[in-house]
């Protein structure tokens, strides 16, 4: 097999980030991906003129500026901001928990009177230590806003009741006393316009980068060792070393996604369902995210429905509890002994990363491995 100075295992953010700055330094890099597609979980696909974030939602946002100068290299970034809207039995609210939340919640109008309304509430906790996640956070913000925005939707995000979660999950709840329904407090936010493949593609695209889809490291695993010099592993860390010291749990997802023959469906790209009943967690229109683009007529929703993880299921989030963090300890000692291998990535180094902490990590790798 021909010898490539890195075989990068996964075409995801990290995968590409890392394969794009080996090439600029003259490197001969081969990507493999075992999906059909490249781009990972930021993967956008586009149908009837509209990007559809086949993943989920996935809205860029960073206070790093050189994160975001790096990405904008790749794309133009449009002025999205992100305002999620909850959906509680009918009743909506506005998310982040906002002047415009507690307005609607209990018909006040000052921040005076919402900071009177939530001690009021909070007095139920009083003097009391939170034994789970149900108390922790009526301690933080009272029953009311506990029962219809934050209960039903822990409860279907965690597959488990708010009363048997830790209360180290929330460990605080952001509170502003302001109209302002901007989601993130970061300096940079944004989709780019046009999807986020097309960003995965310029980082690939230089003559030094083979890219193979529909290829899985396990299917010829000896074959691949033996091909590069090094491998940049963005799996999961687990499966490489075959779950010899057991396996790292992940919440898992399943989404459904549908076309309607309406321009505008929801109002907004992202409504939370907040009550139990309902059991998807999230209803996305992806034509919001471009502010409309694509066919006027015709619209593309999107519910998530939170799901168990089983090996073999699409490994989404990794369940940073102290137990699993204590697994992946020992895998990263495992993955010491390697010297040729990096692992990379929210799976090879099993944490929950947002995009531009993946960016950000692949730069320091990059860092690390070309400074000598
Ligand atoms: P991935 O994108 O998972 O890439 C790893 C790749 O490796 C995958 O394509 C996988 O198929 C491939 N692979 C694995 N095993 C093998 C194998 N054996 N052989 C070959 N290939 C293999 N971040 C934000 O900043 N903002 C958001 O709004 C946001 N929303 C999100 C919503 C959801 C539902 C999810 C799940 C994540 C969200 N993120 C968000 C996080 C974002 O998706 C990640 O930060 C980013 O995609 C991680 O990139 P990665 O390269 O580490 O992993």
């Amino acid at each position: 097999m021909e010898k490539y100075d890195y075989l990068v295992v996964g075409a995801g953010l990290f995968g590409a980030t890392f394969a794009y700055e080996a090439a600029k330094r003259g490197k001969h890099v081969k990507v493999i991906e075992k999906r059909p597609h490249i781009a990972g979980n930021i993967y956008t696909k586009e149908v009837d003129g509209i990007q559809v974030h086949q993943y989920g939602a996935h809205i860029f946002h960073t206070s790093n500026k050189k994160v975001w100068d790096y990405v904008n290299q790749f794309a133009e970034f449009n002025r999205y901001t992100n305002s999620p809207v909850a959906n509680y039995k009918g009743e909506m609210y506005n998310l982040p928990f906002n002047m415009n939340t507690f307005s609607e919640m209990w018909g006040v109008r000052t921040p005076a009177e919402a900071l009177a309304k939530i001690d009021e509430q909070r007095q139920e906790m009083a003097g009391k230590t939170p034994q789970n996640l149900e108390e922790q956070a009526i301690s933080l913000i009272g029953r009311d806003i506990y029962e219809k925005l934050i209960k039903g939707y822990t409860e279907k995000q965690w597959g488990q009741k708010a009363t048997e979660l830790p209360a180290f999950i929330i460990r605080r709840l952001p509170v502003r006393l302001t109209y302002d329904n901007n989601y993130f407090n970061d300096s940079y936010q944004g989709i780019p316009m046009g999807g986020y493949t097309q960003i995965v593609e310029k980082m690939l695209a230089s003559d030094l980068i083979d890219v193979a889809v529909n290829t899985d490291f396990y299917d010829h695993k000896d074959e691949f060792l033996e091909s590069a010099q090094k491998i940049v592993f963005t799996g999961p860390i687990d499966q490489f070393f075959d779950y010899q010291l057991g396996e790292l749990q992940y919440r898992s997802l399943r989404f459904e996604t549908e076309e309607k023959s309406v321009g505008n469906y929801q109002g907004n790209a992202v409504i939370n369902y907040t009550d139990a009943a309902t059991p998807y967690t999230r209803v996305i229109e992806h034509k919001h995210f471009e502010f409309g683009k694509g066919d006027k007529d015709k619209t593309i929703v999107t519910r998530e429905y939170p799901a168990d993880w089983h090996r073999g299921d699409e490994p989404y989030y990794p369940v940073n509890n102290q137990e699993n963090n204590q697994l992946y300890a020992k895998y990263q000692q495992l993955a010491a002994k390697q010297p040729n291998v990096i692992f990379g990535g929210r799976l090879g180094q099993y944490r929950y990363y947002n995009m531009d902490q993946v960016i950000a990590a692949a730069l320091k790798t990059v860092d690390k491995e070309f400074s000598d």
